[in-house]
């Protein structure tokens, strides 16, 4: 037993039992709290966060982090690891002088405020001021942290997925338009029309919920430890693994609600699926964003979207809502819910043309970052770029730069983990077809095997591994976006009947 190590324990307890009481207090306000209660609330997580700084940074914690580090051989793997995420949060936070850190956190609080009424009312200019607020704080932290000759963009995208800097990106986005740009407008002169008029109707909330609920067990969340809520925006919260959180919404679009319930499961899994010895410490969580993606879509869309999927409960779908799907055939239905539609919003983007939203935003982002943009130009910027990748072309702001919360909550260099997830996915996929039968799994309903796997390989690790490191020892091989590609161009031609290229 290391002694500096067994007296650091409290202090990581403390640490984590604010974070848990903030992110409770996160989702409440998301889900049940009054409309009201924000602004009182907002002062509770403030305080909240505040501990959570003092204890990270206390003095007495980096002398015990020091020792700990100088006894590595004494510390158990995940006692090592610990110490680690420790030392790396407490360098992060304590870099940037409190008195900015608290000026940055009230700003992107009025920001998010300012944001959404902007893109209410479809007024980009309201929102510009405070944007370039938001930019230079970003910066002036990421400068703060940089090492020498370090792109600052680069140090914002190692918050999110250790390993992949610049440089890798700019492959992997340059990649996937070098290929789908061109297989899109492939699938466009094809003149094939998919019918999916069948997924929008009179679908009653309390049936969608119903067979919500039937689908998320169905992919193997646990209602024991886990409950189901309505939000505005799906998402997902944990605080530990007996207590995930999803949440829906819904519409009179049935395939909205199904999807986001199999895509929140996904993450959920993750969460459920971190052993009991790391929850509750600080790499009891999934190891990156792209990582967790690469969960929630691959249960959206590559299991979700698969025929094989539903060939065992299609009929189950029927059964709730017999009058608008009744005659609808298991083909017309999967046809349906993997139509190809090139669009605005990337929450509602299809599966094909999901990326390409993602790609956009990160070359805008990465330009403003590295001041080869105003803030002024972003909107033409964003819809050119549409208009060159998509060919649709937004016609306000509310429907393009404004679509999305992130840059109002300063968080750049966020945006990539979405594509990067949905590649990891497909590498994954690969990869298990070779170990198992995938399709056969499928056709007989045993999700189980499917999510015992991932959980063996890689829900059980937490962040003891980087993505890049789980993608490796699981498939043997370095990330590569051609298997994202490959499963993307396959799947849109054939159903499209079109060649790749
Ligand atoms: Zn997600």
């Amino acid at each position: 037993m290391n002694n500096a190590y067994e007296r650091l324990k409290p202090y990581l307890e403390r640490a984590m039992a604010f974070q848990s009481a903030k992110i409770l207090f996160e989702w409440d306000n998301e889900t049940l709290a009054p409309r009201e209660a924000e602004k009182n609330t907002t002062r509770v997580v403030g305080i909240l966060s505040g501990e959570y700084f003092n204890v990270v940074t206390d003095p007495q914690v980096k002398e015990l982090v020091r020792q700990c580090k100088e006894e590595t051989d004494s510390l158990t793997q995940v006692e090592n690891a610990v110490v680690r995420e420790l030392a790396k949060e407490t360098e992060k936070l304590e870099c940037i002088p409190k008195e900015e850190y608290r000026q940055f956190a009230e700003l992107t609080a009025r920001a998010t405020g300012i944001w959404a009424r902007a893109k209410k009312d479809n007024d980009f200019d309201s929102f510009a001021p405070v944007l370039k607020e938001i930019v230079e704080y970003t910066k002036k932290f990421a400068s703060y942290r940089a090492k020498e000759g370090q792109r600052l963009y680069d140090v914002m995208l190692e918050d999110y997925e250790k390993g992949f800097d610049v440089k890798t990106l700019d492959r992997f986005f340059q990649t996937l338009k070098d290929q789908l740009v061109p297989f899109l407008k492939k699938l466009r002169d094809s003149g094939v029309e998919i019918d999916n008029s069948f997924l929008t109707g009179d679908y009653k909330e309390a049936d969608q919920e119903a067979i919500g609920r039937f689908f998320a067990e169905y992919v193997g969340f646990d209602f024991d430890r886990g409950v189901m809520a309505v939000s505005a925006h799906p998402f997902t919260t944990n605080l530990h693994n007996k207590d995930v959180r999803i949440t829906t919404s819904y519409n009179d679009h049935v395939d909205d609600s199904l999807f986001s319930v199999i895509h929140e499961s996904g993450h959920a899994l993750y969460e459920l699926g971190i052993p009991d010895e790391l929850t509750q410490t600080l790499v009891g969580q999934g190891t990156s964003m792209g990582m967790h993606e690469s969960q929630s879509r691959f249960f959206e869309n590559i299991i979700g979207r698969n025929e094989n999927f539903w060939i065992p409960v299609y009929e189950k779908l029927q059964d709730q809502f017999p009058d608008q799907l009744g005659s609808v055939t298991l083909k017309q239905f999967v046809r349906g819910i993997n139509k190809v539609e090139p669009s605005l919003i990337r929450t509602q983007a299809d599966e094909l043309t999901y990326s390409l939203h993602v790609l956009i935003r990160y070359e805008i982002e990465k330009m403003l970052i590295e001041d080869q943009l105003k803030v002024e130009e972003l909107p033409k910027i964003w819809a050119d770029k549409y208009e060159e990748y998509l060919g649709v072309r937004p016609q306000c702001v509310s429907e393009g730069v404004l679509q999305d919360i992130h840059w109002s909550q300063g968080s750049f260099g966020y945006f990539p983990s979405y594509a990067l997830g949905s590649a990891f996915g497909a590498q994954l996929y690969h990869d298990m077809k070779g170990k198992m039968d995938f399709e056969g799994l499928l056709r007989k309903g045993d999700i189980k095997t499917i999510g015992e796997y991932l959980k063996e390989h890689i829900h059980k690790y937490g962040k003891l591994k980087t993505s890049r490191q789980i993608l490796k020892d699981v498939t043997g091989e370095d990330f590569d976006p051609q298997y994202y590609i490959d499963y993307l161009t396959e799947k849109y031609g054939k159903l499209y009947g079109v060649e790749a290229d």
